[in-house]
């Protein structure tokens, strides 16, 4: 036991921090409390057993306790608001859904909390004032925003082909002109410009009739986190686009939309990121792939939408199953 004597190191999420850790298991939930703003009712503690392996409870006297040897625990628990903002989600859920709207967020509190922490925001801060964006068009005033994702999402970037436009997911160049109508589009790759500015190049969508895109990011925007269930990644935070001077405020959680073939990319923001099925084994798939296609009439549909922000995108094709439905039941559109 190391209880009374020197004092604990508690993990909570990407933060680490020390207490005292005097008295019992409830004194110590009270420092934690004071330290990340989590009551103690809602904390879990990992790593703390009684000695002689007695039930463990919040009277229980630190010196009573085995500690590991480094003297480190893990605290799991949501802060208040950040429970608040999920049930205030959900209650929003229930009623736009009885309304028979769309399906809605209710996002996971530990989601939530990577945006929040103090570090992610420090290193967003950094890239909003150390990458400097080069917009290809103007934002256009009332359009939404789409981010897309380059390989897996676009392109099959592993399979090999002789002309690069093989590798072209299906319906491309049909799906950017069709959500060129209602959103703006950025292309966002975890890679570096060069190869960015070279694939959209091949893959003909940089010069275009049909449609501008209004940037090209890569991974300079993007910031290293740290999530319980991923480890560290890193990021693609939407809000560097909402936030950065260059794109003038037009964009916001409400009307902002991502595809990317891997969710970790969406930790930022989890609720605006759509997780597209992963464009591979070009050659096999190039016949079958109708995602975009697919896409493009979700894109359609959520487009009359003012607000974004409380879709559940991933159950994007059961709505649009029903809004099928509901357009057939209806006649055709006028
Ligand atoms: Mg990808």
């Amino acid at each position: 036991g190391a209880g009374a004597g020197g004092g604990l190191r508690v993990r909570w999420g990407a933060r680490e921090f020390e207490v005292r850790g005097g008295g019992d298991v409830g004194a110590l939930k009270r420092e934690i409390e004071r330290e990340t703003g989590v009551q103690p009712k809602r904390q879990k503690l990992l790593g703390l057993r009684a000695k002689g392996g007695a039930a463990l409870s919040d009277a229980t006297p630190l010196k009573d306790l085995v500690l590991p040897k480094t003297k480190k625990i893990m605290m799991m628990g949501s802060t208040e608001v950040a429970i608040a903002a999920v049930q205030e989600d959900a209650a929003k859920a229930a009623e736009l859904e009885e309304e028979g709207g769309f399906d809605l967020a209710c996002e996971d509190p530990a989601m939530l909390a990577v945006a929040e922490r103090p570090e992610n925001q420090e290193k967003l801060e950094r890239r909003l004032t150390a990458v400097q964006p080069t917009l290809l068009a103007e934002p256009r005033p009332g359009k939404k925003l789409l981010v897309l994702d380059i390989d897996y999402t676009l392109f099959d970037h592993v399979s090999s082909a002789e002309r690069p436009l093989e590798l072209r997911r299906p319906f491309l160049l049909e799906f950017l002109a069709a959500a060129y109508r209602a959103y703006d589009i950025v292309i966002w790759s975890a890679t570096g410009m060069k190869w960015v500015e070279l694939k959209m190049k091949e893959l003909g969508v940089l010069r275009h009739p049909d449609f501008t895109l209004l940037c090209l990011l890569d991974s300079s925007a993007m910031v290293t986190v740290h999530d319980p269930s991923y480890g560290i990644v890193n990021c693609k935070p939407l809000a560097f686009i909402w936030r950065h001077g260059v794109f003038g405020g037009h964009y916001g959680a409400h009307n902002t939309i991502m595809f990317d073939d891997l969710s970790r990319n969406f930790l930022m923001n989890p609720q605006n990121g759509l997780k597209i099925r992963p464009f591979k084994n070009a050659h096999r798939l190039r016949h079958t792939d109708r995602e975009l296609e697919k896409l493009t009439d979700y894109l359609e549909a959520i487009a009359e939408l003012s607000d974004l922000s409380k879709l559940r995108h991933r159950r994007w094709e059961r709505y649009l199953a029903k809004w099928n439905r509901a357009r057939g039941e209806a006649g055709p559109p006028p």
